[in-house]
This record gives structure tokens, C-alpha cells and sequence, in this order.
């Protein structure tokens, strides 16, 4: 066989590799298809039409946050919801808090009982089950001052809200979300910022939640100045879940303050590709634009994203919107949402059906979040079998075993 023919078959060969997957590509909802922006549309305009709200009005986060969702009495007016589930809100609204901002609850499709958005935003009864803890990190023991966490040699948190555009039915804080939205007072930051000028080995700062994003202009112009003018910090970071959920909180203004403090990052959350909007894309533009990368912190969740098709398309997707794949997240036992937890295995299976598959850019490192705040551990497929002092064996993506030479580096006198 000649050297082109032995290439056509191997070509031949990769590309039955994701034969599966392109099969059922096309039937998987996406945000950018444009007979979802037809039925997000439609949804808007009854939404619209029901607050007595303007595209002006829609464009306005402030209107967003103030018509936030949380009355099933509204709910069931703007979504289809059968009696059950009705039912199913009112119970879980005695116990937890909920709420849907207009613009996410555009996105869900009435002809899909299991809609991967409805399931994100609209409580369940499986809420109501005991199982899990409410603080499996042990965050309590991790705030050594102000609204500090610490779990890291070099780098803290300073929860600066609980305030959120939506509850997320699988938020892993949700004992910090309470029956009220409240930022952490000013005291409280400047206690946190003179804990961090006091360790002058913190040298990554994340800003977070609730989401950091939902903190006035004015204060994150001040905090970010704070941190920016602080020798010691190399670089802030920023975890919201605006993108995805009130997207319309990107203003220009908003862009403007925070290119002011480079380096500057924003983690945020998407975990389905239906929540990648047109509207997300033009946030994600305007930052990217502005200089500030994005990468993606999925959560792992039963039911939404438990599929290697759909967190394939989810992270090639992502990089289309110029947002890195980061990481996805194992679901803890939080109370209240274990119904979202997956198998281990599960999250593994989804790894191994990535690597090669697709490009390295779009793999994001698997995380299980330690116990009590012991840390994040990476998990993957098991790609190094066996390892001797003088060779490995690895295997290969496609299940191709090889030995591999293990030699110390040469000692090359005077080289270096
Ligand atoms: S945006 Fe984040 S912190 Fe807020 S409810 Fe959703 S998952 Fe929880």
C-alpha cells in the first residue's frame, strides 16, 4: 500500500471515529440555531407583554433584575407547567428560594418537559429530598478574615455578594443564596482587602458570590482599584453568571471600568449549549473586545449535561464565543440538589469520549472538589497504565497500548 492510501484510510478511520456524534449533532438544542431564537422571540414578546415592558426596557439589566420572576402564579402564565409541577413550585418555594430573570426564562421551550433550561431555573420536587449536606466544603472553617476564603498557598476568595440574576436549582452556595439579597458591606471589603496587603503571598484574588458582576459599578470600580493598586496581586478574577443569565448586564459602561484593571479574568458558567444566545454572544464580544478573557467553569449535572454529545458541542460551542473550556465540576451533595449528582464514572466516561475526539483547547479539566475545602483534584481516564524506571506503558485515546521510553535527562557537560 502506498504512503497516500495508508492516509486515506486512516483518515477514513478518524472520521467514523465521531460518526456518532455527528449523527446526533443536529438534534442537540442550541442556542444559536435559529429555530430556537425564533421560539426565545416569541417568548420574549409574551414576557414583554405581560410585565408591560419595552425592547428598551429588555436591553436594561436593572429591568431584568427588578422583574425577576419568583410568583408561580406569573410563572404558569409565561411557561407551560402542569398542575404537578405547579404543585411541585409552591412546595419547594416554603423551603428555598427562586427566581428567573425575564431574559433566562425566554430560553425555555414548552414543548420540552425536560428542557435543559427550565430544569437550571424552575424548582422540583426532588428538592425536598434529605440527602447531602448544606456546607460539604466546610466553608465556615475557611474564612480566616472579612469575606475571605482561604484554601490555597497563594490565592483567596472574597465573596463580595449573595445577590444572583437567577437561583440556580443546582447551586452548590445555595445556603449562602438565604430569603434576601445582600452585598457585603464596604467594612467587610476593606477588612478582606487589608487581610490580603497583610499576605503579600495571595497573589490571585477571585472576586465571587452570589454573583461578583451583581455588585454596583461604583463598587467594583473601587474594589478593582483596591486590588489593582495592591503590589502583591498579579491578577483579579471575576466569577459571575451574568453571561449566562442576564447577559444584559454587559453594558458599555460596565466594559469601561473593568478594562481599566488588566490582567483581569472572568469565569463563568454555561452548561448547556442552548444557553449560548445571540444576546451571550454580544456580552462575551464586548469583553473579549475589551480584553478580558473568559474561560468556563460547567457544572456536571444529571439530566442537563450528563452526555459526551452534548458537553462536546457544549465546549466547542464555548470556543466559538471566545470563551476557554476550564473546567467541569463534579456536583457536590449539596442539600436540596442531589437529584443533579452524577456517578463518578459518568464524568469520566465524558472525558474519555473528548480527548482526541476533539481539539485539546476544547477539554477542560475534570474537577472533584475535595471534601472540608481539601482542594480541587483533578480526575481523568486512566491514559498511564503501568510506570518502571526505564519505560511507560501509555494508552493511547483511541485504547492503543505503547511502551514508552523513561530516560533521565542526559548529562551533557558544559550544555547548558
Ligand atoms: S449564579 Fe452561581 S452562585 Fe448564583 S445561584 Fe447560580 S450557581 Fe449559585
Amino acid at each position: 500500500m502506498n504512503k497516500k492510501q495508508i492516509a486515506r484510510n486512516r483518515a477514513d478511520e478518524l472520521e467514523n471515529r465521531i460518526q456518532d456524534y455527528l449523527d446526533v449533532k443536529d438534534t442537540i438544542p442550541r442556542g444559536m440555531a435559529p429555530t430556537q431564537q425564533g421560539k426565545s422571540e416569541e417568548k420574549k414578546e409574551k414576557i414583554l407583554a405581560h410585565l408591560k415592558g419595552t425592547e428598551e426596557n429588555w436591553n436594561d439589566y436593572r429591568w431584568q433584575l427588578k422583574n425577576r420572576i419568583s410568583d408561580v402564579d406569573t410563572l404558569r402564565k409565561l411557561i407551560s407547567l402542569d398542575e404537578e409541577e405547579v404543585e411541585a413550585v409552591r412546595k419547594v418555594a416554603a423551603k428555598y428560594r427562586w427566581s428567573i430573570s425575564p431574559y433566562y426564562l425566554s430560553l425555555i421551550d414548552d414543548d420540552n418537559r425536560y428542557d435543559p433550561i427550565k430544569l437550571q431555573s424552575i424548582p422540583m420536587v426532588a428538592e425536598l429530598m434529605k440527602e447531602g449536606l448544606a456546607d460539604p466544603m466546610g466553608e465556615e472553617y475557611t474564612n480566616p478574615a472579612g469575606a475571605i476564603t482561604r484554601r490555597y498557598p497563594d490565592r483567596v476568595i472574597i465573596n463580595v455578594t449573595n445577590q444572583c440574576a437567577m437561583y440556580c436549582r443546582h447551586c452548590q452556595r445555595r445556603r449562602n443564596i438565604g430569603s434576601d439579597d445582600h452585598h457585603t458591606s464596604r467594612k467587610v471589603l476593606e477588612e478582606s482587602i487589608e487581610y490580603i496587603k497583610a499576605h503579600p503571598e495571595i497573589r490571585d484574588v477571585l472576586v465571587t458570590g452570589g454573583d461578583a458582576l451583581l455588585l454596583s459599578d461604583a463598587t467594583l470600580d473601587w474594589l478593582l482599584g483596591e486590588l489593582h493598586a495592591t503590589q502583591s496581586v498579579d491578577y483579579v478574577r471575576l466569577g459571575s453568571r451574568v453571561l449566562v443569565t442576564m447577559p444584559q448586564r454587559i453594558t458599555d459602561k460596565l466594559v469601561d471600568i473593568l478594562k481599566k484593571y488588566p490582567p483581569l479574568y472572568i469565569n463563568t458558567q454555561f452548561n448547556h449549549p442552548k444557553e449560548l444566545t445571540r444576546e451571550a454572544k454580544e456580552a462575551c464580544d464586548k469583553l473579549v473586545n475589551a480584553g478580558i478573557p473568559l474561560g468556563n467553569q460547567a457544572v456536571l449535572l444529571n439530566g442537563i449535561n450528563n452526555d459526551k454529545h452534548v458537553m462536546r458541542l457544549l465546549n466547542q460551542e464555548l470556543l466559538k464565543f471566545r470563551i476557554r473550556p476550564y473546567y467541569i465540576f463534579h456536583a457536590k451533595r449539596v442539600m436540596g440538589t442531589t437529584h443533579f449528582n452524577t456517578s463518578v464514572d459518568e464524568g469520566i466516561e465524558i472525558m474519555e469520549h473528548l480527548r482526541g475526539y476533539t481539539s485539546g483547547m476544547a477539554i477542560p479539566t475534570y474537577i472533584i472538589n475535595a471534601p472540608q475545602g481539601h482542594g480541587k483534584t483533578p480526575i481523568a481516564p486512566q491514559y498511564l497504565i503501568s510506570r518502571g524506571k526505564n519505560s511507560i506503558k501509555i494508552r493511547t485515546w483511541e485504547g492503543k497500548v505503547f511502551d514508552y521510553p523513561n530516560r533521565p535527562t542526559p548529562d551533557i557537560e558544559g550544555f547548558f
